[in-house]
């Protein structure tokens, strides 16, 4: 088994509830278990301007898939959940992004972990911290030394505990 993080986002059509829903999702699926879920935030969008605010979250889940075989459910879950890709880093009714598999470094045409901006989005680093307020990444770094440099601007909490509505 494998520990791996997700972070999930979503600023369309009740993004809180596209989340709790999300969960319910990765929750149920048979190679997957949820081990533990962040609290819910609200946060500014990066990217184009003018789009609704974001919901973001994460979960740790442990799995026996591989990599790209979590990829490929992730976005599964993301077109099940109608989600259309028009401008890079647009609205969204669901991204499910890979944060961490194991202490896996990987490097492929469809896939990089640890996450590539995972170090510089709060949104990101508070959920994440959440659950695991030690973590480490591959490289030794901190997760909580990462978020002391980005700082918590833009970012609030919506909720505490899952289920969050
Ligand atoms: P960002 O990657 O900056 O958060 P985004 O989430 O909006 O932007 P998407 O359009 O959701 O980007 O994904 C584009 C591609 O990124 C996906 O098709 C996938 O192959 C690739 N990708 C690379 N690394 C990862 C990862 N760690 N998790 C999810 N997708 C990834
Ligand atoms: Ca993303
Ligand atoms: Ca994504």
């Amino acid at each position: 088994m494998t520990t791996a993080y997700i972070a999930l986002g979503s600023n369309l059509e009740n993004p809180g509830l596209q989340l709790q829903r999300a969960v319910d999702d990765i929750d149920s699926l048979p190679e997957v278990e949820v081990s533990g879920c962040s609290k819910l935030y609200i946060s500014d969008p990066v990217g184009p301007k003018g789009q609704p605010d974001y919901c973001n979250a994460a979960v740790r889940i442990e799995t026996r898939l591989a990599p790209l075989a979590l990829l490929d459910i992730m976005q599964a879950i993301e077109n099940d959940h109608g989600r259309v890709r028009t401008v890079r880093w647009g609205p969204r009714t669901l991204d499910l992004d890979i944060i961490l598999y194991g202490d896996n470094i990987i490097e492929s045409e469809r896939l990089t972990v640890p996450h590539y901006q995972m170090h510089v989005r709060n949104f990101v680093l508070c959920p994440i911290l959440d659950i695991d307020p030690e973590l480490t990444l591959p490289d030794g770094r901190k997760a909580a030394t990462l978020l002391a440099e980005v700082g918590t601007d833009g970012i609030e909490v919506m909720a505490t505990h899952y289920p969050w509505f």
